[in-house]
């Protein structure tokens, strides 16, 4: 389990709520097939379930340093809302509408078959009228009988919090596909995709990075400069870094809060320098000659 996923995000958890990869998501595409999902299925329900509307999914894409600071950002979506034109009925006008004569309007029509066990009654939907219980004699010319309508919505300002991971999903209620006024509105979920930083490799709140430092700087000490998270400006800046004498390869540094931002609570998690120590490949003459001057130093 992420950090993210396991408890609550500040602020913004009654729009926000984080939720794995997975699970089906149904494209716009998908909505006029077999019916909306809410009724059918279960046999002995009496009074029909709420309508719940499809869940839209959407990828945001972020570079590395927009995930790790956080962004307000407009989401632009493409759904389905009932039709204005006819109230969402689907028909011209009222009189256009007709009650299913083979389920009286019901919706569900009774089949029986005889087996070993006896004689089973199924309910099932009514194959006359879908499940609808009425006929439309003349369609709406809106919605061309969908009764629903496209609808490109923007969502202002969409509030991604500093600290997302690559593949989460950010839920915002209600703001799916509506197939009717009386429905439950689905979802929109933003599947967020974070660019991965040449710099930077994540383990949860902490990074890491690598250092390349030079032979001199390792054995006699010295200053270098790292890419590193300054959460005050909410940009990535060079930092310096005292390097000690005598640094190994693959020694670490940490560098306090200069992590990814916790999701909830505060503060970062932080960053780790790995030493890279490079040893040069071409020497000059006289750099030979002291490194030489140096091996019998070090015999002595
Ligand atoms: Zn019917
Ligand atoms: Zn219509």
């Amino acid at each position: 389990m992420s950090d993210f996923f396991s408890g609550g995000i500040p602020g913004i958890d009654e729009l926000f709520r984080s939720i794995f990869s997975g699970g089906g998501f149904g494209g716009i595409g998908d909505i006029f097939g077999g019916g909306f999902g809410g009724f059918g299925g279960r046999s002995r329900q009496t009074q029909p379930r709420r309508e719940v509307g499809q869940d839209i999914e959407l990828k945001i894409s972020l570079s590395f340093e927009e995930a790790m600071f956080g962004l307000k950002r407009d989401v632009t979506v493409q759904r389905y809302v009932p039709c204005d034109t006819c109230e969402g009925t689907g028909a011209e006008d009222k009189s256009s509408i007709a009650t299913c004569s083979d389920c009286n309007g019901s919706g569900r029509e009774r089949k029986m078959t005889r087996s070993g066990f006896g004689t089973i009654i199924r309910e099932t939907e009514c194959s006359n009228c879908g499940g609808r219980g009425e006929i439309i004699m003349k369609k709406c010319k809106a919605c061309k009988g969908r009764k629903v309508v496209e609808e490109t919505k923007t969502i202002k300002g969409v509030n991604i919090p500093g600290g997302v991971e690559d593949g989460v999903h950010l839920k915002m209620q209600g703001a799916g596909h509506v197939p009717s006024s009386n429905a439950i509105p689905g979802d929109l979920y933003l599947q967020i995709r974070v660019k991965e930083d040449p710099n930077f490799i994540r383990r949860r709140n902490d990074l890491y990075t690598k250092a390349d430092i030079d032979i001199v700087t390792a054995i006699l000490g010295g200053k270098i400069t790292v890419p590193t998270l300054d959460h005050k400006s909410k940009v990535i800046k060079e930092k310096e870094l005292e390097i000690p004498a005598g640094t190994q390869f693959a020694t670490e540094f940490r560098i306090k809060n200069h992590g990814v931002p916790y999701m909830r609570g505060k503060g970062h998690g932080d960053q780790y320098v790995i030493a890279n120590i490079i040893m040069p490949d071409k020497l000059s003459s006289e750099q030979k000659e002291l490194l030489e001057k140096f091996r019998e130093l070090s015999k002595k």
